[in-house]
């Protein structure tokens, strides 16, 4: 098969990594893809955001399969497209992937199947919203309605805090996406990622996942895109998974289809923990970035198959060969991140590190010139190893991270600290 991927992040160096391992890859070709990616796949350079880009690129390329990274492109219907073109596609149409780009529209699903989530208000007026946080309290939650690259969430511990969020959203903070609010009960207990392949009808788990958000040690700090991220998540127990396949996921799936927008591809579902009980906090409609590191060192090879399986419709009769194993990555960011950071500085010893089916370091915010790699972006290296137990795991990750120079860069030490 020849298989397009699209995006240029760690998460697709995961993905065209475990793409490669397996036979039925006869070409891969990633768009835009990055230094890294450029080792192991050929790289394109076309408007991944444009339906009609990506379809006359993929007929150019006899192209069998598409495998989409990104929410963007998700959210530009560019999987409609594909799907209208012939392509076999691996993400959800425009309409399903508003299960990411409207949190109000996740809302609606939640309540048309009975999923626990937080309870909530849905309100495009100033007043309406402050009335409604008054009333309510804190702690709450105020999150602009669309995609805010993650930053269109406000956990209020005050009253005060709150409200000003409803200033900042309706002044235009966000753009759009702020133009309509999502004030919701503020959930207390652990956070863990549940992943699920759907094919439209039915749901595969392919994997559990925790990520460090912010940025410094002990979990402190500003937010960021994720510092880190292990699997499997301990707290998500074979039982809890079951309750929110049965109780969230699965009603989804069927409410999308009785909507006539039935959802295809991965579906990235937070969830929080408490005392034995999932709710929901949000849904993604791809790979989480640097979950997929750890997800895809897990699967390997079988994860085209799994990906095919979903995009063909044969979820069924598909089975993940799990392995008793534990997957860890760090990941390495530019000194200034999540704020301004320099870029163009040279990256050593990445030659000298074992890259197998155990440890892998997977690129993101990188290119390459002459063999010499520079740091081009915010996350620059997912240093990713699998091991018998998240400890063995989480030394094989340290050790190549240490044995990488690079004076441009930071990490944290404490990935997997909740964990082990
Ligand atoms: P991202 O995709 O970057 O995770 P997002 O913009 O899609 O973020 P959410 O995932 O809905 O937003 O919220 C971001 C974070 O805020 C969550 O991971 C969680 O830690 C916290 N959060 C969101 N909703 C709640 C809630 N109701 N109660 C407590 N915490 C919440």
């Amino acid at each position: 098969m020849n298989i397009l991927i699209l995006g240029s992040g760690g998460r697709e160096h995961a993905l065209a990594w475990a793409v490669m391992q397996n036979p039925k890859c006869d070409k891969l070709i990633v768009a835009p893809g990055n230094a890294g990616i450029a080792q192991i796949a050929d790289c394109a350079s076309f408007d991944i955001n444009s339906g009609t880009a990506v379809v006359n690129f993929a007929e150019e390329n006899a192209i069998d399969f598409v495998i989409v990274g990104p929410e963007a492109p998700l959210a530009n219907g560019v999987a409609d497209r594909l799907r209208e073109a012939g392509i076999l596609t691996f993400g959800p149409s425009e309409g399903a992937a508003r299960l990411e780009a409207s949190k109000s529209f996740t809302k609606e699903i939640c309540d048309a199947s009975n999923a626990p989530t937080a309870s909530y208000g849905h309100f495009t007026d100033a007043e309406a919203a402050k009335a409604y946080i008054r009333n309510e309290g804190a702690p709450i939650v105020v999150k602009a309605d669309g995609l805010a690259a993650g930053k269109g969430v406000i956990v209020a511990m005050d009253v005060q805090t709150a409200l000003d969020a409803i200033d900042d959203m309706f002044g235009g903070a966000f753009g759009g996406a702020g133009a309509e609010v999502v004030i919701e009960e503020f959930m207390d207990g652990e956070e863990a990622s549940f992943f699920v392949l759907c094919d439209g009808k039915t749901a595969l788990p392919v994997g559990t996942a925790q990520d460090h958000k912010r940025v410094g040690e002990g979990d402190t700090g500003p937010n960021t895109g994720g510092m880190g991220a292990y699997s499997p998540a301990p707290v998500l127990t074979d039982e809890i998974a079951q309750k929110a396949l049965d109780q969230i996921v699965q009603p989804t799936i069927d409410e999308m289809a009785k909507r006539g927008t039935p959802y295809t591809g991965v579906l990235y579902v937070g969830l929080m923990i408490k005392d034995g009980q999932p709710r929901l906090v949000e849904y993604n409609v791809r790979f989480g970035d640097p979950e997929c590191q750890v997800l895809m060192m897990r699967l390997g090879a079988q994860a085209m198959d799994l990906l095919q399986a979903a995009a063909e419709e044969r979820l069924a009769d598909a089975k993940v060969n799990w392995a008793d194993d534990h997957a860890i990555t760090v990941v390495i960011a530019a000194n200034g991140y999540p704020g301004s950071y320099d870029k163009g500085s040279v990256i050593d010893g990445l030659k000298d590190l074992p890259e197998d089916s155990m440890n892998m370091v997977f690129h993101a915010g990188t290119t390459a010139k002459d063999g010499v790699v520079t740091a081009t972006g915010g996350r620059v290296l997912n240093v990713t190893a699998r091991g018998a137990s998240l400890q063995e795991a989480c030394d094989r990750a340290y050790a190549m991270v240490e044995q990488i120079d690079w004076d441009g860069g930071f990490y944290r030490r404490d990935i997997g600290w909740r964990a082990l």
